[in-house]
């Protein structure tokens, strides 16, 4: 994938509408070539803060405000210079936005904030694990030996990621790959379970407190925290098997 295929997919890409040949292309892209990989990481920045909630029910009433104390009949006498500043700051604040909604038409479906922050993060992850049970789009690197996978992610994260060894307890890795979870770049571990695939999310933050599992379309989430880092399981696995997944991988042993 060249620079401006990659430049013309980044959006579609951050939406979650490609398939997973393009997807898979395009992180290719992303992984080999930093000036990509910068317009990526400042696009889903952008996105994230676009899509917070709190911007779009606090506005409206600011903004009305304003335009109250701008009307001749309420604006005091003393507060002439106010009225004169507060329309124009507005003014360039709805062009900045409007600027980005046009030159984005995509982002306008991202602005409709699902639940909560938390439940729409662990919905991300589940939309991850199922794009990886895609064809060719599981792994970027394949191995049972987590010597391996772990550096693997050295370079493409700005963290290391916690890589354990579960295979005595009947949990073997398969590998790993990159993924994008709120906006942000994470590290996927890939598990088994029999036939049973699990992906272990992770990234630099916290857990809500006491976080319950979450159930979509036939599969658990289990998220947790620890170390600065957060976490969240996805498997088809039944919820009992999954915690009992996301015990051993708390008790498990670090990678030394
Ligand atoms: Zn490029």
């Amino acid at each position: 994938m060249t620079c401006d295929e990659t430049r013309l997919l980044l959006h579609a890409y951050l939406d979650d509408e490609l398939d997973a040949a393009q997807s898979a292309s395009l992180l290719a892209h992303l992984g080999a070539c930093n000036a990509c990989a910068a317009r990526y990481a400042d696009h889903a920045q952008l996105r994230t803060a676009l899509a917070q909630p709190a911007l779009y029910r606090r506005a409206p009433d600011a903004l009305r405000a304003r335009w109250r104390a701008t009307a001749p009949v309420a604006a005091p006498a003393s507060t002439t210079a106010r009225p004169r500043r507060g329309p124009l700051a507005f003014a360039l604040a709805a062009g900045f936005a409007g600027a980005l909604l046009l030159t984005s038409p995509a982002w306008i479906g991202s602005l409709r904030a699902p639940g909560t922050a938390d439940d729409a993060l662990v919905a991300q992850a589940v939309s991850g694990h199922l794009r990886s049970l895609q064809p060719q789009h599981l792994m970027d690197v394949a191995s049972t030996d987590r010597h391996t996978v772990k550096p693997w992610f050295e370079g493409r994260l700005d963290f290391s990621p916690e890589v354990k060894d579960l295979a005595g307890q009947g949990f073997p890795l398969a590998g790993g790959r990159l993924d994008v979870v709120g906006g942000r770049t994470v590290a996927a571990l890939v598990y088994r379970r029999h036939l049973h695939v699990i992906n272990v999310f992770q990234w630099p933050g916290e857990a809500a407190a006491d976080p319950q599992p979450y159930r979509q379309h036939g599969y658990t989430a289990i998220e947790w925290s620890g170390g600065g880092m957060r976490y969240v399981a996805v498997s088809d696995l039944n919820e009992a098997e999954l915690r009992q997944f996301v015990r051993e991988y708390r008790e498990g042993a670090p990678l030394r």
